[in-house]
């Protein structure tokens, strides 16, 4: 809201800078945990929901320019398959979409997570009425995005900032109050695949990543980030002890064809890209993912395939094949799903692990790649699945 242009936010500061503050105002240290537990757990929205803080201290952080600083939701489209579109607005009136995507009653398995799910399954099974026993929550990293892929309507936005580590982990608060669950009771995985490229917004994304999992409770297991190819970042990226798992956009087999679709791949070329691949350290079962957007007669021929398939021999590698999802202002066609299932068996065939990714809100321009902050949906004659 624009009355909190100048405030400090609580929202995305970490244990240590909390005891700092706390210690500044001469208040006792548990204090520290309490504030912790209102923002990050109870999810708090303002001072006056943080009961056990005494009055004065309230009143104290308010007149020191705090606000907890949790967005707002300004806008939701609900998709048919029960996807759910969020417009997020932050302090400055600038907002990014964040996407609620239930899943199925088990009978939908999407292979994203590869730990620990059949027990569960059961202990969910008691969820089966609400209509999914798990969910996956998508969230921005960037307000736009510079890296200018030519087939992601994100891209035509630009960059116009990156987000701060309190507005990441917010869109991720705001979603589980607006749908009333918590991970303590409900299966929730986080992919960082909305607006913006998270490795060039490195330091707030990680800061986000260890709130989420130290103090909101998310499991670094069920996360995924994935990057379009910042290759110094990768490297660092495999450094960390708390980190998501990692996924990349191939989308195309070889240089001249990358560089055509996704420009950055003049800077980071592919050998670079799986080099860094390569060498990144994977933890036990863990697969890097590759995702590969499927456009018609241009990247999803026998050739490309066959290309892929080079390219990733010997890797402990899956590949998510997504058939391009269409918009206003993207030159490309959507392939007929025969080529999606032929590309998909040329890589099976090869042995390597390869799904097709099921598009989840396409109606509402929900899905990878469009999203854009576009308010409307989409046209029935235009909704080909
Ligand atoms: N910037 C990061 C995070 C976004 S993830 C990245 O590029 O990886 C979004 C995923 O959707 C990427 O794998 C991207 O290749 C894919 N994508 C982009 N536009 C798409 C479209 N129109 N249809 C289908 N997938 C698309």
């Amino acid at each position: 809201m624009a009355s909190n242009l100048n405030a400090s936010t609580l929202l995305g500061l970490n244990r240590r800078e909390v005891t700092a503050l706390v210690e500044q105002a001469g208040q006792p240290a548990y204090r520290a945990q309490q504030i912790m537990d209102g923002v990050y757990r109870e999810r708090v929205r303002s001072f006056e929901q943080m009961s056990t803080l005494p009055r004065p201290f309230r009143e104290d952080l308010a007149q020191g320019g705090f606000v907890v600083g949790s967005p707002e939701i300004e806008q939701r489209f609900l998709s048919r398959d029960g996807t759910v579109r969020y417009l997020v607005a932050f302090g400055d009136g600038e907002s990014v979409e964040t996407v609620w995507m239930p899943e199925g009653d088990g009978g939908e398995a999407d292979g994203e997570t590869e730990a620990g799910d059949s027990a569960e399954m059961i202990a969910g099974a008691g969820r089966a009425s609400r209509g999914w026993d798990r969910a996956t929550i998508c969230i921005s990293s960037q307000v736009g995005c510079a890296v200018d892929c030519q087939f992601c309507l994100t891209a035509l936005l630009g960059v116009k900032r990156n987000l701060t580590a309190g507005e990441i982990v917010g869109q991720v608060l705001a979603v589980l109050s607006d749908q009333k669950v918590s991970p303590q009771h409900d299966r929730i995985n986080l992919v960082f695949m909305g607006m913006g490229e998270p490795f060039l917004n490195y330091d707030n994304f990680m800061k986000a990543v260890r709130l989420l999992v130290q103090e909101v409770g998310l499991a670094e297991s069920r996360m995924t980030v994935s990057t379009a190819g910042i290759v110094p970042r990768i490297h660092d990226f495999g450094q960390e002890a708390i980190r998501p798992r990692l996924a990349i956009s191939l989308n195309a087999s070889n240089d001249d064809l990358r560089t055509r679709l996704m420009p950055l791949n003049r800077k980071w070329n592919l050998e670079r890209l799986l080099a860094a691949a390569r060498e990144f350290p994977l933890r036990t079962r863990e697969r890097v993912t590759f995702e590969y957007v499927l456009l018609h007669n241009v990247n999803d021929r026998r050739e490309n395939a066959e290309e892929v398939v080079e390219l990733l021999r010997g890797m402990r590698s899956r590949v998510n094949l997504i058939a391009l999802n269409p918009g206003p202002g993207i030159d490309f066609v959507t392939p007929a799903a025969e080529s999606v299932a032929a590309f998909q068996k040329i890589l099976r065939d090869a042995g390597i692990l390869t799904f097709v990714r099921r598009p989840r809100g396409r109606d509402i321009y929900a899905a990878c790649g469009q999203l854009k902050r576009t308010v409307a949906i989409m046209p029935a004659e235009e909704r080909s699945s």
